[in-house]
């Protein structure tokens, strides 16, 4: 079996929806989907923040639309959304601040925040440490998903890209819970290949469109990290391939040391070895010749960050809602909605949240009609959870 990655150069930035157009053209016809059929088709980019260079360019959605009009698909069937899990930052607050939103409105695209319906709780068969888990209702529900992810390095993860991506099908504050899973670098990239095994199972019609125009680099990635034009755009349906792909580019061999592509090729998930990988376009060699070596986070460095993180830091950011008391109707809505039962409502009194049972994906926050729900960090009080 062999995946096609179109690789294209992007020589001028004022024609980059052209250039991607034209690398969607070079992979669509070996396509096992016909976007024109769809019903559903979801647009997933990076919104982590609203540091606009942590975001996939609001641009790379301009072309993929370009692209979806010119072959006549109806706008009426795409949605864009995401969810960073940040506290007090949805989706759609980052999309605001970088311009995704604008370019949703003037398109006539509607954005979901993934928090805003009832995620549903999903079983991974082949899961090695995260059997189940909440997944997005979009993204449950699209029947197209594509994927746009940015090159960037990750504390942790020691990369993000395309497979990593899919961690924000996860709603909201719910992927700190599943953070603590995993609590060293090994354990985290087989809680993220866990992730993306559901997604290959579950979700076969996928495209990815990956910014490489832009990618970050160093040890403060994924948020804050050195920004490198590297000038290109990747395209495929094999994640794993255009991880590797994308690292092969930069010098740095993803296989050896990024341990969910490690995880994910040795459990078939994708394509991992390079005489299955055809490229098309630009070639590989003359990819790897325009640009520079990809730094990344040293090794000892994602094991100290992750130990931290999984044993400490995202308990005490875990997030938990707080009632308004002055905005609350006592409508009860919230407790209907929460996928945790972790509401407690009797007509007529305020709703009580359950501490422990919350899994933290502030949906009730982005669904309360009278803005009654905050979310606050759990504080040190995480510490004595038990997970
Ligand atoms: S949905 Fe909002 S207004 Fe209604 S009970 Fe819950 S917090 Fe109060
Ligand atoms: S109370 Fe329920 S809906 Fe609200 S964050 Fe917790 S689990 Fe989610």
């Amino acid at each position: 079996m062999t995946t096609k990655i179109g690789i294209v150069n992007v020589r001028d930035f004022d024609n980059i929806i052209d250039a991607i157009i034209n690398a969607i053209k070079l992979v669509e016809k070996d396509l096992p989907f016909n976007f024109k059929e769809s019903k559903y088709i979801l647009l997933k980019p990076n919104l982590l923040s609203t540091n606009r260079d942590a975001c996939t360019q609001p641009i790379f959605v301009e072309g993929v639309v370009a692209y979806l009009k010119n072959i006549g698909v109806s706008i009426e069937n795409v949605r864009i959304g995401d969810s960073p899990g940040q506290l007090k930052k949805n989706a759609s607050s980052v999309a605001k601040k970088i311009g995704l939103f604008g370019i949703c409105e003037r398109e006539g695209i509607k954005f979901v925040n993934f928090e805003s319906e009832i995620p549903e709780k999903e079983i991974i068969e082949d899961g090695l440490i995260m059997k189940e888990f909440f997944v997005s209702k979009p993204v449950k529900d699209c029947d197209i998903i594509i994927n746009l992810p940015k090159l960037k390095t990750h504390v942790e993860a020691t990369m993000t890209g395309a497979i990593k991506n899919y961690w924000g099908i996860i709603p909201g504050g719910l992927k700190a819970k599943y953070h603590l899973l995993g609590k060293n670098a090994q354990n985290f990239g087989m809680v993220l290949a866990d992730n993306f095994s559901w997604v290959v199972k579950n979700k076969p019609n996928r495209i990815t469109i990956y910014d490489l125009h832009t990618i970050m680099q160093g040890p403060r990635g994924p948020s804050a990290g050195e920004m490198v034009k590297w000038n290109l755009i990747l395209v495929g349906t094999d994640e794993l391939a255009l991880d590797l792909v994308a690292l092969e580019i930069g010098k740095f061999n993803g296989l050896k040391n990024v341990p969910h592509l490690n995880n994910a090729f040795k459990r078939g998930l994708g394509i991992g070895n390079f005489d299955e990988i055809e490229i098309l376009g630009l070639s590989l060699e003359d990819a790897k010749k325009q640009v520079p070596k990809f730094k990344v986070p040293g090794e000892l460095m994602t094991n100290i960050v992750s130990y931290v993180t999984g044993h400490v830091v995202y308990k005490i950011f875990k997030k938990i809602p707080v009632l308004k008391q002055k905005l609350c109707k006592k409508c009860g809505e919230c407790a209907q909605i929460c996928p945790a039962e972790a509401i407690n409502f009797k007509e007529q009194q305020y709703p009580i949240f359950l501490r422990k049972k919350c899994i933290s994906c502030l949906c009730c926050m982005e669904m309360c009609p009278h803005h009654a729900i905050d979310a606050k960090m759990r504080g040190i009080g995480g510490l004595f959870d038990f997970f």
